[in-house]
């Protein structure tokens, strides 16, 4: 496992706890931790925030990021380091609000996504997730067969049923042998991209709707998703429409 990314242990990932660790260094955007926990931005998931104790001050830093030099990856807390320094003890707390709003919108995201491949054909090729409202691009085989209603109808479904979501740690061979995988040729690329004997993913399975590679941030399971909303419809050409999202239960997901 990854011992920077220890957000990927957790799964729900949801309800950050505290964690005391210590600051290993500084560049010139923020403070790089011995370990953590916090999510850096990718995969169209923003990153973490929060807030740094120590002797009752806080150090509020701000969207986590990962950054590569040289093949090594590197989890910067952006923040002023005034009062802090290197070798110190620090106790780390994650934003849980907007942690839990975001594992909700993108375990939404992936419901999203799976649902307009089910019906449709249609292949992801673009998202952000936001606290408030998130965005997919889908591109579509024949986009004129497309009905938002219907797609709207179907997450739905999906979110009442409340199917169980999982998290797997799994081989190419497995992967790719799985019939539920969809879009094998682009989780091949992601496979051949990770490079190695037999590297393994991360993937994330939605039961009986969705089972793909994913280094985010999910819930348990979808029912406290609450209900999904598509607002928005853009044609963004070339097949391709641009869904907007909202996720009725976002604000509130950490009451559950
Ligand atoms: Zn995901």
């Amino acid at each position: 496992m990854d011992e920077v990314r220890r957000h990927l242990e957790f799964h729900p990932g949801i309800d950050p706890e505290p964690f005391q660790t210590h600051i290993q260094k500084f560049t010139e955007s923020g403070a790089i931790l011995r370990d953590t926990w916090c999510y850096p931005r990718g995969g169209g998931q923003p990153g973490d925030t929060g807030y740094f104790e120590l002797n009752a001050t806080k150090y509020h830093f701000d969207e986590v990021t990962a950054s590569v030099t040289g093949g090594e990856t590197s989890i910067i807390h952006p923040l002023e380091n005034d009062g802090l320094g290197i070798g110190m003890e620090v106790k780390v707390h994650i934003d849980v609000n907007r942690r839990n709003s975001l594992a909700s919108m993108h375990s939404a995201a992936h419901i999203v996504s799976a649902a307009a491949n089910e019906r449709w054909g249609a292949i992801t090729v673009g998202n952000q997730l936001g606290v408030d409202s998130s965005r997919i691009d889908l591109k579509f085989e024949d986009r004129d067969l497309f009905n938002v209603e219907t797609l709207e109808e179907d997450v739905n479904f999906w979110v009442d049923n409340n199917s169980r979501i999982k998290i797997h740690e799994w081989g190419r061979d497995k992967i790719l042998t799985d019939e539920r995988v969809r879009n094998k040729r682009f989780v091949s690329r992601i496979i051949d991209r990770l490079g190695g004997e037999n590297p393994m993913l991360r993937m994330v399975e939605i039961e009986g709707i969705d089972l793909c590679p994913c280094a985010g941030t999910h819930l348990a399971s979808t029912g406290p998703i609450g209900g999904v909303s598509i607002d928005r419809v853009q044609n963004k050409g070339k097949g391709t429409f641009r869904l907007h999202f909202r996720n009725e239960k976002s604000e509130e997901i950490d009451n559950l």
